[in-house]
């Protein structure tokens, strides 16, 4: 699933290509994807200029005098920027044709994407109530101490609320307690300020690696197959269950937690 690093490396990748570009035509061969797409794609957004690419969490907004073509990747959707005379395939869904003679297109297999409007001065209910962005002036240890009073769930729970901040998930979310040193099961509310201080550290220290690991790869968006990879091979604790801690040689653990597993280090957490 594309997580916000890829997001944000789709949006720095397709940036040069799409600001200042008018779109010509739109191209559906589907009527919906997660949910219908947005009548205003087809009404309003031909014939306007693509003013810029936006990251909101998880969401890409094309800003357009007329509003906002909002997107969203889902589990398995990729966006390219390529010649509209390859041909599509079974998974290609949408695409934007633009005044440079090229086309924007949306591949998506598992259709769990979107593509929906926000009108000027409004905003999308999807994105109505969102923390700050983790990256953003506005998220830091304090931000977390505060939201943190009172809460009882695992830090890792709390930590990955949309509410309280977005676009860290599970991968981010297990890498950065264990660079802070906090155990996943811990009672937020019961964390020292210092401590958050070190996750808020922490969290920007992974998502900002991983957007500049993605940025590595930012030419294949112009190719027909372009995905950004994940970091496997820098992860600590995601996915390494029974390997040793590359801090202190402990077996890495996994635990449940809701629906998801969470890998740490008995050791190094606390
Ligand atoms: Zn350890």
């Amino acid at each position: 699933m594309p997580e916000l690093p890829e997001v944000e490396t789709t949006r720095r990748g397709l940036a040069p290509h799409l600001e200042g570009r008018r779109i010509e035509t739109v191209r559906l061969r589907r009527p919906d994807l997660r949910w219908p797409i947005a009548p205003e794609i087809t009404t309003l957004l031909p014939g306007q200029r693509i003013q810029s690419i936006e990251r909101r969490a998880k969401y890409l907004l094309l800003h357009t005098a007329a509003g906002r073509a909002l997107i969203h990747l889902g589990m398995s959707g990729a966006l390219r920027v390529l010649d509209p005379r390859v041909p599509a395939g079974a998974h290609d869904h949408y695409e934007l044709l633009l005044d440079s003679g090229r086309a924007l297109r949306y591949t998506d297999p598992r259709r769990f994407g979107c593509l929906l409007w926000q009108a000027p001065g409004t905003l999308h209910p999807l994105l109505a109530g969102l923390g700050p962005e983790p990256l953003g002036p506005d998220f830091d240890g304090d931000h977390l101490w505060r939201r943190a009073r009172g809460r009882q769930a695992p830090v890792k729970v709390f930590l990955m609320d949309q509410t309280v901040v977005v676009g860290v998930g599970n991968i981010y979310a297990a890498e950065a307690l264990f660079a802070a040193g906090i155990h996943p099961l811990r009672a937020a509310g019961r964390i020292a300020r210092e401590r958050y201080a070190a996750l808020a550290a922490a969290v920007r220290a992974v998502l900002g690696h991983a957007i500049r690991r993605g940025g590595t790869t930012l030419r294949d968006f112009i190719s027909p197959d372009g995905l950004p990879g994940y970091f496997e091979q820098e992860l600590n604790v995601y996915g390494r269950v029974g390997q040793p801690c590359r801090r202190c040689g402990a077996p890495i653990r996994l635990l449940r937690l809701g629906q998801r597993s969470s890998c740490y280090c008995p050791h190094c957490q606390r």
